[in-house]
């Protein structure tokens, strides 16, 4: 397919690199040009604006926050009345989702499709891709899915449903992960090493691959380089926020991962990973 590729972060670069792979005929465009390199060399060309590229039949964009997207979709030379369809990516809130799904502009359409997996499951086409528009869209996209994940998630017909189950995944992530650190900090306060409690769990009843990538990165402090950046992290906590005040459900765990994340990034700065958390949880028991 001609399909173009907006956003070339960590998770774009390598999602873009794995359509490439699939052999399809691939325009890109990043607000900084020069990570396109890359992928330029193994046969993409670079657009100038993110309208150019948008002529195909697809543009996805992967972009890091909602900001970014209104940009690249509203702003000058945006996608708006370009004629692809667009795939949006990126973890955005359930408004943006709405709004975008409703601007048609030119465009051939709309499909929702956030992914699960870190910087190193997409290199390896190994995300989860959960998808939500009308069905004619999201099958004309599925061949595009599959060269990028190892499984797509249908969640019905309007797109923000998709991001709605993406913002609710990454809360119950960022709780698994504070539930582990508060564990990890007590088995430790009391003399048993991180590394010996995860192997007990993951090998019992905590056998998922949340405990299993998290429990990793928390028993041996892999905090930086981030795979997921602590403020992209605060970015979905605050977007699953505006969503529970929309539906008016109480999150009281949401509260307590929100402030930890903060007071992460503040004291360790904006490059750690969101698992960091467990620094905040350390250093409130004494032990930092
Ligand atoms: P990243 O490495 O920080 O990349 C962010 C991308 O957005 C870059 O291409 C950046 O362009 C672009 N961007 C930022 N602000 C922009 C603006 N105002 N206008 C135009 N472009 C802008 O982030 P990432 O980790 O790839 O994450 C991308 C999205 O995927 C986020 O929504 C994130 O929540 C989601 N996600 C991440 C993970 C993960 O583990 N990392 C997993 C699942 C989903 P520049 O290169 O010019 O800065």
């Amino acid at each position: 397919m001609r399909i173009g590729f907006i956003g070339l972060g960590q998770m774009g670069h390598a999602i873009a690199g794995n359509l490439l792979k699939a052999g399809h005929d691939l325009t890109v465009w990043n607000r900084s040009p020069d990570k396109a390199g890359e992928l330029v060399s193994a046969g993409a060309r670079l657009a100038g604006s993110p309208a150019e590229a948008a002529q195909g039949e697809v543009v996805m964009t992967m972009l890091a926050d909602d900001r970014a997207v209104e940009e690249v979709v509203y702003g000058t030379g945006g996608i708006l009345e370009a004629p692809a369809l667009h795939v949006s990516h990126s973890t955005i809130s359930v408004a943006l989702a709405e709004r975008l799904a409703g601007d048609q502009g030119r465009r051939a359409g709309f499909v929702s499709a956030p992914v699960f997996g870190r910087p190193d499951a997409a290199a390896a086409a190994r995300l989860f891709v959960v998808a939500a528009g009308e069905a004619p869209m999201v099958e004309r996209c599925l061949p595009l899915f599959e060269a990028i994940g190892q499984r797509v998630f249908r969640v019905g017909t309007q797109p923000s449903a998709a991001n709605l189950v993406k913002i609710g995944g990454n809360f119950m992530i960022m709780a698994a992960i504070e539930a582990m650190a508060e564990a990890m900090t007590l088995v430790e306060a009391g003399g048993v090493g991180r590394r010996d409690m995860l192997e007990v769990l993951t090998g019992t009843l905590f056998d998922a691959p949340v405990y299993k990538v998290y429990g990793g990165i928390l028993a041996e402090d892999r905090f930086r380089p981030a795979g997921f950046a602590a403020p992209l992290g605060l970015k979905d906590m605050n977007l699953v926020d505006a969503a529970a005040n929309a539906s008016r459900v109480p999150m009281p765990v949401l509260g307590v991962v929100r402030d930890h994340l903060r007071a992460t990034i503040a004291r360790n700065g904006a490059d750690i990973d969101w698992a960091g958390i467990a620094l905040a949880v350390r250093q409130a028991a004494g032990r930092s």
